[in-house]
């Protein structure tokens, strides 16, 4: 294991700490509607009592601040001390509402508007009034949802994605505000692992390199979603890339808290608490494999893996893209913006696709985001709110406004269609 690459210290909310000589910090995010106070209170407590050290709530509309505020405010009247981070898209305006509110806030500078100068001196007024409230924030760039004007001069790569975050981490540092993290998501490990390289050595030439936020995006469910998370976060905590992580996973954020502390602790400090507390016996063993067996797939040093459990093999060679032995499926943990049972419907989507082998298939929970964030999706099924679904093939909307109960149905007829295995 490599030495933990030296980074600056973030503190956010005064108690957490963030940084090269601090053990890694683990964080999940609530899939309660933000304006459900009562729910998502209830939540927050369950995931500070299972050990989540920031807990992130996405803020869809500026209505939703002052359910923020009564969420912080419960939190705190209780004596929940884990700071939030506000989870914010596209908009300028919220950013610079919840600052007040929240310790941390998630941004996509990029995004906060069309005109890119625009959303640069959005990006600077935010930064002034985060050090006034001595704010932290995290710049979090996903695949998929990279700025045009960065795509058309770099492409979608991971090269791309560690440009993007350098002008506004470079931003930053004119701005003369240090209390950042930033993080570079994917769903595809391969390019998840190079955009933080990538992103590390442009920092390190840099002379200043902020902590970083680790995680795969869009990770999926059950064996798969945990393996994914596992082969390419472990990478980079063994290169001592990453400060602060996240296990996304279709399911109850809770599930993600006891993969990331064993990560963490496997990884992390000499003598930070690590545990399998809280894993089945087959979950540690699954996360055993991933982390011995992931750096050498994803590096290419080995094409294979001696295990006799061929469900097993299978598995990482695919978390590592080195075989596809079923579809791939990317499908986004859900938040405060999903409108249907995001878990349900993608078991559903699995038992009825698992037979396209190689092709990939996204299921995302808010049209938002998730047409963005599916990047290199073959079929997309994301849901629209009030019953509905658009299936998309590639980026393209193709059936819009389809029940939810007929729409995994039409997914199969629209993939078998593609392969020509129906009569159209
Ligand atoms: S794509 Fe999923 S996780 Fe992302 S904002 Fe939409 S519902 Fe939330």
């Amino acid at each position: 294991m490599k030495q933990a690459l030296t980074t600056r210290t973030v503190c956010v909310g005064g108690s957490v700490l963030i940084g090269s000589g601090h053990p890694i910090v683990v964080q999940t995010m609530c899939n309660t509607r933000t304006a459900d106070v009562e729910s998502t209170v209830a939540q927050c407590r369950r995931l500070s009592d299972a050990g989540a050290q920031l807990i992130r709530i996405t803020v869809p509309s500026l209505s939703d601040v002052q359910a923020l505020e009564r969420i912080h405010a419960t939190l705190r009247s209780e004596g929940i001390q884990v700071p939030l981070v506000a989870d914010i898209h596209f908009s300028a305006e919220i950013a610079m509402a919840v600052v007040p509110v929240v310790e941390k806030i998630r941004i996509n500078p990029g995004n906060f508007h069309p005109r890119h100068e625009k959303a640069r001196e959005l990006f600077r007024e935010l930064l002034e009034r985060c050090k006034r409230y001595d704010r932290a924030i995290r710049i979090g760039l996903n695949h998929g949802s990279l700025g045009a004007y960065i795509v058309e001069r770099y492409g979608n790569t991971p090269q791309a994605m560690a440009l993007a975050a350098m002008e506004w981490v470079q931003m930053c540092l004119d701005a003369q505000f240090y209390n950042v993290v930033v993080s570079l998501k994917a769903s595809n490990t391969v390019v998840m692992v190079q955009a933080y390289r990538e992103l590390a050595r442009l920092m390190q030439e840099a002379g200043t390199v902020f902590p970083l936020h680790v995680g795969v995006t869009e990770a999926g469910n059950g064996d798969s979603g945990r393996i994914k998370s596992a082969v390419a976060i472990s990478t980079l905590l063994a290169e001592g890339i990453g400060n602060t992580i996240r296990v996304s996973l279709t399911e109850d954020p809770a599930n993600e808290l006891p993969v990331a502390q064993y990560l963490a602790g496997r990884y992390g400090m000499p003598g930070q608490a690590g545990h399998d507390e809280g894993l089945s016996e087959h979950e540690l063993s699954i996360l055993k494999a991933a982390c011995d067996w992931g750096a050498p797939l994803l590096n290419h040093e080995v094409d294979d893996v001696p295990l006799e459990d061929e469900y097993l093999k299978n598995e990482l060679l695919q978390a590592c893209r080195r075989k596809f032995y079923k579809p791939e499926y990317i499908a986004c943990p859900g938040c405060g913006r999903t409108l249907y049972n995001l878990e349900e419907t993608f078991n559903r989507v699995k038992e009825a696709t698992g037979h396209f082998k190689g092709v990939v298939i996204a299921v995302m929970g808010c049209i938002v985001n998730g047409p963005g964030e599916m990047a290199d999706a073959d079929y997309g099924y994301v849901g629209e709110g009030h019953g509905q679904v658009t299936l998309y093939r590639k980026k393209e909307p193709v059936l819009r406004h389809i029940p939810e109960d007929e729409a995994v149905e039409q997914l199969v007829k629209l993939i078998e269609e593609d392969a020509g295995l129906t009569q159209t």
